[in-house]
């Protein structure tokens, strides 16, 4: 006899099909059971779905539902709380949950035969050989410090989930490392995730787990699932810990829905990163997905940040005050004379006009130099210049397809446009007046590279008598952005570099700033960071405190040059609270005059938004369907409990590569009745689409909880 199984697939995110479809099968299959199933003329990878509980979604007619092509059955069902976990994300960001599901599983289960995936299952059992495993004690877990102990003994006793507030260099990877050991040694099953920001950048991370527990438990006990792998590998490491043998995930976001059968522990390091935020498809936070998912599955959870988000913050005040979230404090930093680096302001109102970099900074940078120490400049613009324009007449490298100017990028005389990628050779003459005289205007990384390079020339660094220079050698500079390091394993060799001192100052973009650990700096310089002071956007001068404390934490971490280490700031507002929190390395500070100016103007996290973004032919298309699917929206209910529609306008970049971009944001005190109001409001937007006033529509989705507005 047939069964009936309603089946997950893989469907465009705005298709009609947006539950699961009906499938006859010869035997009874479990709801988490991977199949195989035919759709149109495809044969599709499916997950056998629980019945529906609600009748809207549609169910194709049984008499014309075919049957599924094969089962997976050599892989175990994913679990409920798996599948609760799709459900409520898809839910949640307003996705189907078919995509969602799909998404989060290894591209290659797409194309293995069961009998492909039963062979790879095979080879996989086995690799662990008892004789590499050592005894527990082999093992060199540092004793904790005060702090970490304090820290620890919380995470022990108390349900989190835990916000561990602690200083750059305070010992949270040594904090997180305890933790699993102990949860690994106590539970013999028991699995752990650890999610970094990005993982390419922090080998650093990898290797210290793979240090701590391959020597208990097996090469094979740490895995990794990021971007960065091959298809094989991620299909290797998922199946590791979807079979409960890997006892540690290390992951960038995608890893939060790693199938996981025996989850106890959740660590989000650098919680406040931007990139735990998918931004297409289905727009998830994996931080507050990672929140959700220990709450479902009854796993602890530690979001570790040196400068928490300002929603983790608030949401870890005192239980009194209403807070969810336990914080857990660590303000010193391991070792002695690691003290956090010296914070020096530059009033740049007094230097003169187009000063790059000002005589007292210039001054350290020479200094450091000549006693053979390391420095690092940032700035966040790569190319050479962000404009290039004409003395005679008005002309400006805007890019003809995008409403942005293209870069000037001297290294191989182009402009290009970092929106669309359109890259040309700089024209000779004025495009417009034909005068000669064209100028770059503005400074980018390429720039700063150069001119330091002149300002430096006659610097030595020491010298030692047995090299070709006994009276000291030239500066060393070298530049790391996403220009320098476009070639596979040009990051790395760069990086490696810096750590074996063969660059005395690194000139970069914020990729420089973040997770790095360069002991060997003792100056860090922000040259011009204030235009995130005055951004429409509300978070920018989160982004930017947190950018210069974390690089002022990559700064002098070896013991012996702390004491000396520096971070410059050139700024034209020396007095801004932002520096004067930043001098006194006080995130508490900041964060209280941020959540005040927040709270006052209602914005997160004292509110909850969500956005809708549409791209057209024609600006005016992508507003009609926005100003349409609002003017249809008042209909509703939902949308007269706490929410405000706000109109539509375009976006900051209106045109990128001739697609015009509009967008409208949605407001309310209450998360429920966002919520509630989105999922009446989906269909109405689905429906819009085939207004005629919406010809020339591409694309439109929304983003729940967006972080760039
Ligand atoms: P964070 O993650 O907070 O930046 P880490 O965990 O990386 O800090 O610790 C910073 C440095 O201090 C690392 O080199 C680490 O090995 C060392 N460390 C951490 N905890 C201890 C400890 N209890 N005793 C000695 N060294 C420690
Ligand atoms: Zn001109
Ligand atoms: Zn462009």
């Amino acid at each position: 006899m047939a069964h009936w199984l309603q089946v997950l697939v893989q469907t465009p995110a705005h298709s009609q099909i947006a539950g699961p479809l009906s499938y006859q099968s010869e035997c009874a299959l479990s709801p988490g059971t991977l199949v195989r199933v035919p759709l149109g003329k495809r044969e599709m990878l499916g997950i056998v779905w629980d019945a529906p509980t609600d009748d809207s979604l549609p169910v194709i007619a049984p008499d014309k539902t075919k049957a599924i092509t094969a089962a997976l059955d050599a892989i175990a069902p994913l679990s409920a709380h798996w599948r609760e976990l799709v459900s409520f994300a898809a839910s949640y960001y307003q996705r189907s949950a078919g995509e969602v599901a799909l998404a989060a599983l290894p591209p290659q289960l797409r194309d293995l035969s069961s009998t492909q995936l039963a062979r790879r299952l095979k080879r996989k059992a086995g690799q662990v050989k008892p004789e590499e495993l050592q005894a527990p004690n082999a093992t060199k877990s540092v004793a904790p410090t005060a702090e970490q102990t304090r820290a620890i003994a919380q995470f022990d006793t108390k349900d989190g989930p835990f916000l561990l507030f602690g200083a750059t260099g305070s010992g949270k990877t040594e904090v997180y490392l305890h933790c699993v050991e102990q949860l690994l040694a106590r539970e013999p099953q028991a699995q752990a995730m650890v999610m970094v920001p990005e993982i390419n950048l922090t080998p650093q991370l990898e290797a210290r787990f793979v240090e701590r527990f391959a020597p208990l438990y097996g090469a094979d006990a740490v895995v990794s699932l990021h971007s960065g792998l091959t298809n094989p590998q991620r299909l290797k490491s998922w199946l590791a810990a979807h079979s409960g043998e890997a006892r540690i995930v290390l992951g960038t976001r995608m890893a939060v829905f790693a199938s996981m059968p025996a989850l106890r522990l959740i660590v989000v390091d650098e919680e406040h990163d931007p990139s735990y935020k998918q931004q297409e498809g289905a727009r998830y936070s994996a931080r507050d997905l990672a929140v959700y998912r220990g709450r479902l599955e009854g796993a602890k959870v530690v979001l570790g940040s040196a400068t928490p988000s300002l929603e983790s913050w608030h949401h870890s005040r005192p239980a009194e005050e209403g807070g969810r979230y336990l914080r857990l404090l660590m303000p010193s930093r391991i070792g002695d004379g690691s003290a956090l680096p010296r914070v020096r302001r530059v009033d740049m109102n007094h230097q003169p006009k187009k000063t790059v970099f000002s005589p007292p900074l210039l001054n350290a940078l020479r200094e450091r130099v000549a006693r053979g120490e390391q420095s690092m400049v940032f700035l966040n613009r790569r190319g050479y210049a962000p404009v290039l324009g004409c003395s005679e007449c008005d002309w400006k490298s805007e890019c003809p397809h995008c409403s942005a100017f293209r870069v000037f990028h001297k290294i191989d005389r182009t402009l290009r446009c970092h929106h669309c990628g359109l890259t040309e050779r700089v024209p000779r003459h004025c495009p417009s007046c034909g005068n000669p005289d064209i100028q770059p205007l503005g400074r980018g990384t390429e720039h700063l590279e150069e001119h330091l390079a002149e300002l430096l020339a006659d610097v030595r660094r020491p010298g030692s008598a047995n090299e070709q220079h006994p009276d000291g050698q030239p500066v060393r500079i070298a530049r790391i952005d996403a220009d320098s390091t476009r070639l596979k394993g040009a990051l790395q060799s760069q990086l490696a570099q810096v750590h074996a001192g063969e660059v005395d100052v690194l000139v970069g973009t914020q990729m420089i700033a973040k997770g790095h650990d360069f002991r060997r700096i003792t100056l860090v310089a922000a040259v011009n960071p204030d235009s995130a002071l005055f951004s429409s956007d509300f978070r920018a001068p989160e982004r930017l405190f947190s950018l210069l404390m974390q690089a002022a934490g990559r700064a002098g971490r070896d013991a012996g040059l702390g004491g000396q280490s520096e971070m410059w700031v050139q700024t034209f507002h020396p007095t801004h609270p932002l520096f004067e929190a930043l001098k006194k390395h006080d995130y508490p500070a900041f964060a209280a005059q941020q959540l005040e100016e927040r709270e006052q103007a209602g914005m997160p996290p004292f509110s909850f938004q969500a956005l809708v973004r549409a791209e057209a032919r024609t600006q005016e298309a992508a507003q009609a369907f926005l100003t349409i699917a609002r003017e249809t929206a008042a209909a509703l209910e939902t949308a007269q409990q706490q929410v405000t529609l706000y109109p539509a306008v375009p976006m900051s970049i209106q045109r990128i590569a001739n697609v015009e971009r509009a967008q409208m944001l949605i407001e309310s005190g209450s998360r429920v009745a966002l919520q509630r109001f989105l999922s009446d409001w989906s269909a109405i937007l689905h429906d819009t689409r085939s207004q005629p006033a919406c010809k020339g529509l591409i694309r439109w989705a929304v983003d729940v909880d967006p972080l760039a507005i």
